[in-house]
């Protein structure tokens, strides 16, 4: 029996081993809706440990030659820091990230990881050291434990509620019928939005990359979810580097730097007060962004009363 077992049990492994690398790509071109291009160098190496530094240098692109999107774009964002990226519908943000993952490569310029250009490294080891907290989380139908584990597997009890405790999602796990062992997904639980984000924040969290990527989401939450996941993502961004892709202005008040970005090209760059202060392109957005919030608590505010 056991030499039946055994290899059974083998096959098990390497059908799980195979599962989780085509979702974890899967979702990642899900996330950021792109097919793969680029290939691997001939002579790629694995990206070389290191702090987390990413630089932008003067980076050009365009999904065809014809149109180009991004037209010199430059930014240094140190170790442990938070860049944000905002600016109008079709702008380039999240182009910038795929760019960063090397879904595609630049017309000219270049990008570095710890001074190592993206085009010499492994995309394994480049997508290993950027962690993802998508718009909408696609999750498995397994468990609620699988679905955070699944950022380390082979991640013990103890990190996986850690990590979940970090993310603010452990107490609701708790509040589940069968806790951690409650099956979620399209055949299970469905979760909210913003639950979904809270278990992409465990999971990267278990990751622990050395660049993070936050795509905010563009659909608005209620002032409670936003609060939670705001000191959820407060947790995972600390210490590491992290590209803010705003949609909302909300989360770029503390960014270290943010870039406005118009019609591919740096319109503006600076700290939130430096850019209020310019009173240009982010200021105006934000003034807009803030009668709009006032508006809307105002609307429900009204809706509460009557
Ligand atoms: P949003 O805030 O709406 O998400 P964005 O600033 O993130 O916008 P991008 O997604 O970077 O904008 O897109 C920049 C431009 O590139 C847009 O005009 C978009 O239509 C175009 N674009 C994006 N993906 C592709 C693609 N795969 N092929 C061709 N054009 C594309």
């Amino acid at each position: 029996l056991i030499q039946l077992y055994m290899p059974l049990n083998i096959l098990g492994f390497a059908y799980r081993e195979i599962k989780q690398g085509l979702t974890d790509t899967e979702e990642m071109f899900a996330l950021l809706g792109e097919p793969q291009e680029v290939a691997d160098a001939p002579d790629a190496v694995p990206l070389a440990a290191g702090p987390g530094e990413l630089v932008f240098e003067d980076v050009r692109f365009g999904y065809r030659p014809d149109r180009e999107i991004l037209k010199g774009v430059s930014f240094r964002v140190p170790p442990g820091r938070t860049l944000a990226i905002v600016g109008p519908t079709g702008a380039g943000k999240s182009t910038i990230s795929r760019l960063l993952f090397r879904f595609y490569d630049a017309t000219s310029g270049q990008i570095m990881v710890d001074g190592q250009p993206v085009r010499t490294v492994t995309q394994d080891s480049l997508r290993a050291a950027i962690g993802v907290v998508p718009q909408d989380t696609v999750l498995f139908n397994d468990t609620i434990r699988y679905n955070i584990a699944y950022g380390r597997p082979g991640a013990t009890d103890a990190e996986v509620v850690r990590a979940a405790t970090l993310a603010q999602v452990h107490d609701f796990v708790l509040r589940l019928p069968d806790g951690y062992r409650t099956m979620v997904g399209e055949r299970g639980l469905k979760l909210s939005g913003g639950e979904k984000q809270r278990v992409a924040i465990a999971r990267t969290i278990l990751k622990d990359p050395r660049i993070l990527i936050l795509d905010e989401a563009t659909s608005a939450l209620d002032t409670r979810t936003e609060q939670e996941i705001q000191a959820a993502l407060r947790q995972i961004s600390a210490e590491r580097t992290t590209l803010v892709i705003a949609h909302r202005l909300s989360t770029v008040v503390d960014a270290d730097e943010i870039i406005v970005l118009q019609d591919g090209r740096i319109a503006e760059r600076g700290d939130h007060s430096a850019l209020i202060a310019r009173d240009g392109l982010y200021a105006e957005m934000w003034r807009r962004q803030s009668e709009a919030v006032a508006m809307a608590e105002a609307a429900a505010a009204a809706q509460a009363a009557a």
